[in-house]
């Protein structure tokens, strides 16, 4: 086995300081690994996206520290529902089914963001570790040595030469295509609106658990719990503005419309995205690698996007570290585009679009025909265990190892 092209002069360099970048980082140089983490803002992205960590996400987090610090900074969900708006039928999981099969049979709700902000400041302690702010990547190519990137930083361009990248800069990833990867799939022509409250919906929606998927044939909806927030995801019409969209005037309907009460809701934030459905072509290219959503993206429901992207990281790292070790040689890094990208093409692509697919339903029996599936799948444990396997993702990351 060659020896390793990993050491101080060419550290592992990772693109984006986001959840799946920066957790990256830490599995590296929590095993010794000299690792430059560039970001190009000047802190972490502080935003409303990811709020869900789903067991396995919580088991691999354990071995970097983080899994408690999440649990410090959030709220443990044992139990979530599928609602239906019109009947208020609840079909309830409950994820302590999976106390055999997980080191955590729940989910953690907390913003994505509170990880990447302690994964740095980890980062930042350790010796063999950089943590970049402000460095905005702008190339890379593969040489005979490792890669060489380049950089815009607050003092002009630079040139870093690294041995491997992980390119996890996000949907609209530089690293991507400065390596040509094409990405495939679709947007679909309607935006996802999220907004927040402090208002205590529980009082007007009985029996709500922390996170809820709602579904109505006129307006389905995502009610999650994180910290002393409900936070609601709703549907747009293509075509509508988004200065409309984002207006109090509209929030305030849309709130009210879910659970009408006297006067004007206070709105934390409000944030309105695009949604697709994209993986892309490979995730190699040389000693280039993607991962997170640079590499594959998909609607919320379900929230797998940012778990997916974490479990990349983890597969990347201990392929690397074994490179490192002298126990794989490189061609683990094309076992690493396989394993990953054929479990976001055939798993989580598929399960993400069907579960909109079920909440958009217009057909009032097809839905009441779904609410009874679940809720007969929620009362059985054997069947909740089964379906509870694949929703917390326990299924598709064992599965992936299995592709060779
Ligand atoms: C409304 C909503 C709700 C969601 N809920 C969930 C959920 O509950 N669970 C879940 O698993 N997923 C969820 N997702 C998806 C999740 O947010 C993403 O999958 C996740 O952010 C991907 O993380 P990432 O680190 O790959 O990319 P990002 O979080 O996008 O981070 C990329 C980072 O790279 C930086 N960057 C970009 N370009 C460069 C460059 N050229 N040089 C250096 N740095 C660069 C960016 O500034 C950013 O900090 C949700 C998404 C949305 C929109």
């Amino acid at each position: 086995m060659a020896s390793s092209l990993i050491s101080t002069e060419r550290p592992v360099i990772v693109a984006g300081a986001g959840p799946v970048g920066s957790s990256f980082a830490l599995f590296l140089a929590a095993k010794g690994l000299p690792v430059v983490l560039l970001e190009r803002n000047t802190g972490v992205t502080v935003d409303l996206r990811a709020s869900t960590f789903h067991p396995p996400t919580l088991d691999m987090l354990d071995n970097i520290g983080m899994t408690q610090r999440l649990k410090d900074m959030g709220l443990i969900v044992s139990r979530y529902q599928y609602r239906d708006r019109r009947t208020n039928d609840i079909a309830e999981f409950d994820l302590s089914v999976l106390k055999d099969e997980t080191n955590h049979p729940y989910r953690v709700q907390c913003e994505q963001w509170r990880l990447s902000q302690e994964c740095c400041e980890v980062l930042a302690d350790m010796p063999h570790a950089k943590v970049r702010f402000s460095h905005c990547v702008t190339g890379v190519i593969n040489t005979d040595e490792g890669v060489d990137v380049e950089v815009e930083t607050p003092n002009g361009r630079e040139k870093i030469r690294g041995s491997y990248m992980f390119g996890c800069d996000g949907a609209s990833s530089t690293v991507r295509r400065a390596v040509g990867i094409e990405y495939e799939g679709f947007t679909y022509p309607e935006k996802f609106l999220v907004a927040s409250t402090p208002y205590p919906l529980e009082e007007f929606l009985p029996r709500l658990a922390g996170v809820n998927y709602v579904s109505d044939p006129e307006e389905w909806c995502v009610v999650l719990r994180c910290n002393d927030l409900w936070r609601v995801l709703f549907p747009t019409k293509p075509g509508d503005t988004d200065e409309m969209l984002l207006s109090d005037a509209y929030i305030q309907e849309r709130l009210h419309h879910l659970a009408a009460k006297q006067g004007d809701y206070v709105i934390g934030h409000r944030t309105l995205y695009n949604v697709h459905q994209r993986v892309a072509a490979t995730y190699r290219m040389g000693r280039v690698m993607l991962g997170g959503d640079a590499a594959h993206i998909n609607n919320p429901l379900g929230g797998m996007g940012m778990n997916g992207g974490i479990h990349d990281g983890v597969n990347l790292a201990e392929k690397l570290i074994a490179i490192h070790e002298g126990k794989a040689d490189e061609d683990v890094l094309g076992v690493y585009d396989r394993q990953r990208r054929i479990t976001a093409q055939n798993f989580v692509q598929e399960h993400t679009i069907n579960n909109k697919k079920l909440m958009e339903e217009k057909d009032p029996e097809a839905q009441r025909k779904r609410q009874a599936h679940f809720m007969r799948t929620a009362a059985d444990p054997a069947l909740a265990k089964d379906f509870l396997m694949k929703a917390a993702m326990i299924n598709c990351v064992r599965d992936s190892y299995a592709i060779s």
